[in-house]
């Protein structure tokens, strides 16, 4: 697989001055003592499946696939598993389930590497449970200068604290250290409802499970919700007759080819709408927690998506159906809601606040400013948080305000990369200068 210089979404690429894929920590600190002489820049980038330009450079590009091995198990309960920070998420969830163990929540794909997935705060569903980056117990870190700082609990937890989502902007991690939990199973139950009173009814049914999550297709009256509860119950998956089916057939292909007909014809979407949502079945299930967790995603669309307080998100949700209505060009995708607990990580999205995530997507070639732009502007009557990794329109000046930690984080990058080696034009917009 080359190097990413494009994204998943294929709305960002980049042509980086050279291209690095370092095998060891020593050979990624001496890539960046040369590019820091130089007064070169230098990015890191994962599995590129960032919707904004946050993995992309003109000066050095780093990639760490080759640094995608589980170095060691340890801990007092032995659930703190190392690795390489290139691991795609994938990999490390069948290494963890060898061992009898798991990450205690997921997102909706296992293709990010895990160093990209902490660094933008990349999360899943659960109002209980927080973000990968919380799971974070120690790193290896190379600085500015090229120098290596390992990072835990006992030697630096206030530098641990705030390095876990550094955006790429803080260093190379090259190690980390992830406190896992004991293998799970999980129970999936997946219904239709109307989304009128699933709204109406939002605390309770975000806290009614382990893991919640709905699906809404702007103009439909119901919503798909997926209840997840773990479960020490025998595994029973679907076949892979049905997998196929639902995951393949019903979810990429037939959904792919129902966005392209939205994207000819944007007066049938509103039928379209009605029909995805009738196109989802209902369905139960038990698997691997991962495995319930992640699933193929084929078909290519931009994303948005905020966290907001927990409790704003019926009141965003009836504007945002409102804004709908006045779109010159429909959405063709559905909007994600989800929960999570708040965490004390800096510039973790869901820092001091329970929160819930609504999450916009527009099939790619289809227009979708106006769509993002309307949302955002209701997000930021709630002092919404836009997910690192995927599209908005804020920059420094719009968002110091929104963490109470911003100036924790400017401090340790001053402190880490007093030069701004590992800016790009995404940290100059969103974090402004070091
Ligand atoms: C189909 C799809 C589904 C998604 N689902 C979810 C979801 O369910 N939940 C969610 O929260 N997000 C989701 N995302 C967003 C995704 O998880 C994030 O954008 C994530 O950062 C991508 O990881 P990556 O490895 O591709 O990182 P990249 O996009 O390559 O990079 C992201 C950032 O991490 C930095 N970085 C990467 N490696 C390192 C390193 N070793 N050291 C320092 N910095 C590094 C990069 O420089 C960049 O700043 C989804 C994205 C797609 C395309």
């Amino acid at each position: 697989m080359g190097v990413a210089t494009r994204n998943w979404a294929g709305n960002q690429r980049c042509a980086p001055a050279s291209v690095h894929e370092p095998v060891s920590t020593d050979e990624v600190a001496s890539v960046v003592s040369a590019a820091a002489a130089e007064g070169r820049r230098v990015k890191v980038v994962g599995g590129g499946h960032s919707f904004t330009d946050i993995a992309m450079t003109d000066g050095t590009l780093i990639s760490l696939d080759s640094m995608d091995r589980v170095i060691g198990v340890g801990g007092a309960e032995g659930f703190d598993v190392s690795v390489q920070a290139g691991i795609r998420l994938g990999a490390l969830n069948d290494a963890l389930a060898v061992r009898g163990l798991a990450l205690p929540n997921l997102g909706d794909i296992d293709r990010q590497s895990i160093a990209g997935a902490i660094s933008t705060a990349t999360h899943g569903t659960g109002a209980g449970h927080g973000n990968l980056a919380t799971t974070v117990v120690a790193m290896t870190l190379v600085v500015g200068d090229g120098s290596v700082r390992r990072i835990d609990e006992d030697t630096d937890p206030e530098l641990l604290r705030v390095a876990r989502v550094g955006l790429g902007a803080l260093g190379v991690v090259t190690e980390v250290t992830l406190r896992c939990v004991p293998a799970f199973n999980l129970h999936a139950v997946e219904t239709i409802e109307p989304l009128v009173d699933v709204v109406a009814d939002f605390g309770r049914v975000m806290h009614g499970t382990d893991h919640v999550e709905f699906y809404w297709m702007p103009g439909a009256r119901r919503c798909q919700v997926k209840r997840n509860t773990r479960t020490s119950a025998e595994a029973d998956p679907p076949s892979r007759a049905s997998y196929v089916k639902d995951k393949w057939i019903g979810e990429n292909l037939a959904f792919g080819a129902v966005c392209r007909v939205g994207r000819r014809f944007p007066a049938a979407a509103p039928r379209i709408a009605k029909l995805i949502m009738t196109g989802a079945s209902e369905r139960e299930l038990i698997d691997r927690s991962d495995r319930v967790f992640c699933s193929p995603r084929r078909v290519r669309f931009l994303e948005m998506e905020y966290g907001v307080p927990f409790d704003a998100v019926p009141d965003a949700l009836g504007r945002i159906a409102a804004l709908v209505e006045s779109l010159p060009f429909p959405p063709l995708f559905p909007i994600e809601v989800r929960a999570s607990a708040g965490d004390d990580i800096a510039l973790s999205t869901a820092n001091g606040r329970a929160s819930g995530w609504i999450a916009i997507h527009q099939y790619v070639g289809a227009p979708h400013e106006a769509y993002f732009q309307g949302v955002e502007n209701i997000m930021n009557d709630y002092n919404g948080r836009p997910h690192w990794g995927k599209l908005h329109f804020q920059s420094s000046a719009t968002l110091a305000h929104r963490y109470l930690e911003w100036d924790v984080f400017q401090r340790t990058r001053r402190e880490l990369d007093p030069a701004g080696t590992f800016a790009n034009a995404y940290t100059d917009r969103v974090l402004g200068p070091v």
